[in-house]
């Protein structure tokens, strides 16, 4: 008879749990309601108790204080293995946080179990059954293992959010024997409010292809336009930038380049695959070794010149053969009257 331990932790603000770790719990409840299974939850924070609100399980287990503040190899790592011990559950699961995956395959080690990283469903009826990809998302497995305690890290996104009633489930503090602490974060180093254009949470993914710095029908190229419509778009639809690797390699070349682009907007191959509801594209040409990146975004429309291209070839769901300058310079018009008008 399998038992679940549902791993999470705090937020950076320490007052809730993040949306990862809801994503596990949400996992955790429906694996132990369809095993017949009991459910345990445990939170690394430094005040859990009020983060135990709603969580569905009768025990919930905690380590506590100010040294679970920060994310750290040493405090998390002894922190997660005390859990682990306290529950003797079979399954282990926790979201694929930087903070959670530094750590995991250590505590899997340390209690003598067995690791499987960047899971995206847990199925099976009488047994349990993960479900990954492998080789950048072309062929999708389903794992299983003999080996307990087995410790199964969730992609963000894949499951919805843990929402629970208000009551506070009792906590159960968890003594943690903490090793010499030699790492201390001292402070935060992050982009301009606003210049963080990737947001892994956001409904739309904005993807910008190389056309946009192309000579275009006036046989002039437009950068400089380019940058402001976007950067515009993002700042009105909130939608996470994307961008195809011909234009972000341009950096490289000494061309003009959009300068808010970097390598890790990449989408594609020998890029990223985000999860978002809606996509689009705008003049980028649609191939394979991009668009497979596009795996995990529900609705695909793309703007392109090309009536040709690979979108329009079976890829996105609705194809715009249209300039993207005109096209975008109408959505943001739009968009700014929608605001006004609110
Ligand atoms: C091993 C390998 C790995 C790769 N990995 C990746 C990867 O991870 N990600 C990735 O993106 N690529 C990857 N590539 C490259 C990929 O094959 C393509 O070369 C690249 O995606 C093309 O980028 P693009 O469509 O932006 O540029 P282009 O092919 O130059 O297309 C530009 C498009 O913009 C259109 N356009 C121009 N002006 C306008 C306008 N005003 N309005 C509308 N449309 C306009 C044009 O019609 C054209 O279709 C990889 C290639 C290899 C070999």
């Amino acid at each position: 008879m399998e038992s679940i331990l549902v791993l999470t932790h705090a937020d950076e603000s320490g007052a809730a749990l993040t949306k990862g770790s809801l994503e596990a719990v949400t996992a955790g409840a429906e694996l132990a309601a369809r095993l017949g299974a009991e459910l345990t939850i445990g939170i690394v924070a430094v005040q859990p108790q009020p983060l135990s609100k709603g969580l569905p399980s009768r025990r919930v287990l905690a380590v506590k204080g100010e040294a679970f503040a920060q994310s750290r190899f040493a405090s998390d790592a002894a922190a997660c293995e005390a859990l682990c011990r306290a529950a003797q559950a079979t399954i282990v699961l926790a979201p694929e946080s930087s903070r959670f995956a530094r750590v995991m395959a250590a505590v899997a080690h340390r209690v003598g179990g067995a690791i499987d990283t960047h899971i995206t469903a847990i199925g099976g009826a009488a047994n349990v059954e993960a479900t990954r990809w492998f080789y950048r998302q072309r062929i999708e497995a389903v794992v299983s293992r003999e080996k307990r305690p087995w410790f199964l890290l969730l992609d963000a996104g894949t499951h919805a959010a843990f929402v629970g009633e208000a009551a506070q489930a009792q906590v159960e503090q968890i003594a943690v024997e903490l090793p010499a602490l030699r790492t201390e974060v001292t402070g935060t180093r992050a982009p301009k409010q606003g210049a963080q254009t990737i947001r892994p949470d956001a409904k739309v993914l904005f993807v910008a292809g190389a056309g946009w710095t192309k000579k275009q029908p006036d046989g002039q190229i437009h950068v400089e336009q380019a940058g402001e419509l976007i950067l515009k778009f993002l700042a009105a639809s909130g939608a996470s930038l994307g961008s195809s690797k011909s234009l972000v390699d341009q950096g490289g070349e000494g061309n003009s380049v959009l300068p808010f682009l970097t390598h890790l907007n990449q989408v594609g191959q020998t890029g990223s695959t985000p999860r978002h509801a809606k996509g689009l594209s705008t003049c980028c040409h649609g191939e394979e070794p991009h668009v497979v990146g596009w795996r995990f975004v529900g609705e695909r429309r793309a703007v392109s010149l090309d009536p040709n291209c690979g979108w329009t070839r079976g890829k996105a769901d609705v194809v715009y053969v249209a300039d993207a300058f005109a096209v975008m310079a109408r959505v943001n018009e739009l968009l700014a009257n929608a605001a006004s008008s609110r």
